[in-house]
């Protein structure tokens, strides 16, 4: 075959398409090894638009959130002239789309993702004097929820290939305490969600899946959420189901649904929860108030039919791109956990390696890309040192529930120290989704700015 070669690494044909083969449309991504890299020479040797050249890119970027008047509005406009609001039909639709969407026997939606992972370990009995493996390269809820119900996060370090917790690290941070595992699907990515499953049967442990970002991510064809115990979705408006404000809780385990509903609604009766013999009226349980509205469902609807479209082209695009972009020097893409067969991309996340662009700073990097019409962010800030964690155990609840050892802020970020995560911080450069939303031209824009960077990395710097 007279495929020229302008890659660097060389790899086979089976290897590329392992390792790149996120949606199952391998034959899409062979199209994706075009020997057109560094072809636009010309234009990538032109002044850098950050130095008062011509941008790559002046086009917009896919607007978000996506919504359609002439097929979206019917139901919302329905339930707002119905005067009900309240959780009821709509609610309850939706949920069985998203239990059935991702193969979970029940689903729960309540207010937003935060609430979906505080409400799961209530129900799951995880508090004080517990602990609770988690992940520090992800957003602030994965800790404050095992912080909310009084039990103490434990982490352990990032694999910054895949940017994901490093299962391998997970056993050395067992201890007595540790009663749950809480993995991050960082960004759309799964986790080693079979490795951590392993783990977890062998030292008898509940797990958690923040996959609030997971909508549709498969390992081995199974969506990720339902390996454990419990699995949080998020559908805030940046998400890739956008309802504002929005999260779901799904699980098989059919009694700890009918807590959750119960504690998602006061704790009223539901299902299994019920009242003592001869108590009539009132609550069973600790419950609060987490309900959804009709409306917010109906948008959920409208957006959940256009999902599996949005996700592949997302994913086609996202192996486009790192197929072109994997040989610039200084460029690391993500790379995928063990058996994973479909991601959610909710950014397209590289590690940035300066030395290769002649020492240019990250934030300058990312300057100069956005200069060129290329929104970039630098990601996550790390979690497991800062302010929040000793404020918490500076409180009155935690300083009555643990031994003072245990609460020392500096002897506890020691212990968590994650050397990883902490390079991946700051090395790590993101792109979001909606720009993987565009077209093959769009990540063709992408490309040549980053290889326009590169080339003048050094005019750049000085
Ligand atoms: C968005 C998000 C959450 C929280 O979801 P909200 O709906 O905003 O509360 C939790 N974890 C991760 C990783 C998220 O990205």
């Amino acid at each position: 075959m007279g495929i020229m070669k302008t890659t660097k690494k060389n790899y086979s044909r089976r290897e590329f398409i392992k390792q790149n083969s996120l949606t199952g449309l391998g034959a899409v991504v062979a199209i994706g090894v075009t020997p057109s890299l560094f072809a636009s020479d010309i234009k990538v040797a032109e002044t850098p638009a950050l130095l008062g050249g011509k941008a790559v890119r002046t086009k917009v970027w896919p607007t978000w959130p996506v919504w359609d008047t002439s097929t979206d509005e019917e139901q919302v406009i329905k339930v707002i002239r119905s005067g009900a609001w309240t959780r009821a039909g709509v609610v309850t639709e939706f949920e069985k789309k998203w239990a059935a969407t991702v193969g979970a026997k029940r689903c729960l939606a309540v207010v937003n993702g935060t609430n979906a992972l505080i409400a799961s370990l209530n129900q799951l009995d995880i508090g004080a004097g517990d602990e609770v493996i988690t992940h520090p390269y992800t957003f602030i809820s994965t800790i404050i929820c095992i912080l909310q119900n009084g039990a103490i996060p434990v982490f352990v370090d990032t694999d910054p290939e895949t940017f994901q917790i490093d299962a391998d690290k997970i056993e050395a941070r067992i201890t007595p305490r540790t009663r749950a595992i809480l993995p991050a699907h960082t960004l759309g990515m799964p986790a080693d969600m079979e490795k951590i499953m392993q783990i977890a049967a062998k030292h008898n442990l509940i797990v958690v899946e923040n996959a609030c970002l997971s909508w549709l991510a498969e390992v081995n064809h199974k969506k990720v959420g339902t390996f454990g115990n419990a699995g949080c979705f998020s559908f805030q408006t940046s998400k890739n189901i956008p309802i504002g404000e929005g999260g779901a809780i799904v699980s098989d385990d059919e009694k700890f649904m009918d807590r959750c509903y119960s504690y998602h609604n006061y704790g009223n009766p539901y299902g299994s929860v019920v009242l003592p013999e001869g108590v009539h009226g009132g609550t069973v349980i600790n419950g609060t108030k987490l309900r959804i509205t009709e409306y917010q469902a109906a948008i959920g609807l409208a957006q959940l039919k256009r999902l599996e479209k949005q996700t592949n082209t997302r994913n086609e695009n996202a192996q486009y791109l790192k197929s072109k972009i994997q040989d610039i020097p200084g460029i690391v893409p993500f790379k995928l956990s063990k058996n994973v067969t479909k991601i959610s991309a909710w950014q397209f996340p590289f590690r940035y390696k300066m030395e290769a662009f002649q020492g240019l700073p990250r934030a300058k990097f990312i300057k100069a890309l956005r200069a060129e019409g290329i929104p970039g962010s630098s990601g996550y800030v790390t979690q497991n040192d800062k302010p929040y964690l000793k404020n918490t155990f500076e409180s009155k609840n935690y300083r009555r529930m643990y031994p003072k050892e245990m609460l020392d802020f500096e002897k506890y970020v020691e212990r968590n120290h994650c050397p990883e995560n902490n390079l991946l911080c700051e090395e790590a450069v993101w792109f979001s989704q909606n720009m993987l939303l565009g077209s093959r031209a769009d990540m063709d824009d992408i490309v040549m700015a980053i290889e326009k960077v590169h080339k003048n990395a050094g005019k750049l710097k000085a």
